[in-house]
């Protein structure tokens, strides 16, 4: 895909992100043939200009463009340890961000398998513990489960998804959304959770 197509794709999928609700002040990158595009700090998903995205060289810093995003270091962990990543979603998006708040969730994996969908596309979801915005020990921490998951659940905070392209990404952070509202709608309910043996047929 070419350049431009990947910008406009960028604001396309950040316009659709922001007219569902889930999140205006989220953020999206992805690589191009000579780096990293990524959307701007203070910018909205709603409103973005893919002639004003940063451009970010191999060495990560800005060739041109607005200057990135403020937790453009999530998406480095992510790129730096997931080398067949191809764009990665960090969203501050409701359902996801309240689940992280929940006192007493698996750290481990947050989200039980309730849909096939939520297994294929995310699989096991682990907490990566607080840090207030800028502390970059979330860099760290995010650095050590980024290896074995492509989606992380940020305490109070939000989920960062890598995928091997923009909608594999964007496919899997909407599907955790969905199933965090899912979860959370079923609280205080006798859930039949997938089986086992039913995730085990999903994940082959
Ligand atoms: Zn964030």
């Amino acid at each position: 895909m070419s350049e431009a197509k990947q910008r406009e794709a960028i604001c396309t999928i950040g316009a659709s992100i922001f007219a569902r609700g889930e999140g205006s002040s989220g953020n999206i990158s992805v690589t191009t043939e000579d780096g990293w595009l990524m959307t701007p700090t203070g910018s909205s998903l709603g409103r973005l200009d893919p002639a004003r995205l940063s451009k970010l060289g191999p060495d990560g810093r800005l060739v041109s463009g607005d200057p990135p995003t403020k937790e453009s270091f999530l998406h480095r962990v992510m790129y730096e340890e997931r080398p067949k990543t191809g764009a990665v979603v960090h969203l501050h998006s409701t359902h996801s961000v309240a689940v992280s708040c929940l006192a007493g969730i698996d750290p481990e994996d947050v989200l039980p398998p309730i849909t096939a969908y939520y297994v294929m596309r995310v699989g096991r979801l682990p907490l990566v513990p607080y840090f207030r915005p800028g502390d970059l020990a979330l860099a760290s921490a995010g650095r050590s489960f980024a290896g074995k998951h492509h989606a992380l659940l940020l305490a109070n905070h939000g989920p960062v998804v890598a995928g091997s392209d923009l909608d594999a990404a964007v496919n899997a952070i909407e599907e955790l959304e969905e199933t965090a509202k899912l979860y959370l709608l079923l609280r205080g309910a006798k859930i039949r959770y997938l089986t086992p043996a039913q995730v085990k047929e999903l994940m082959q």
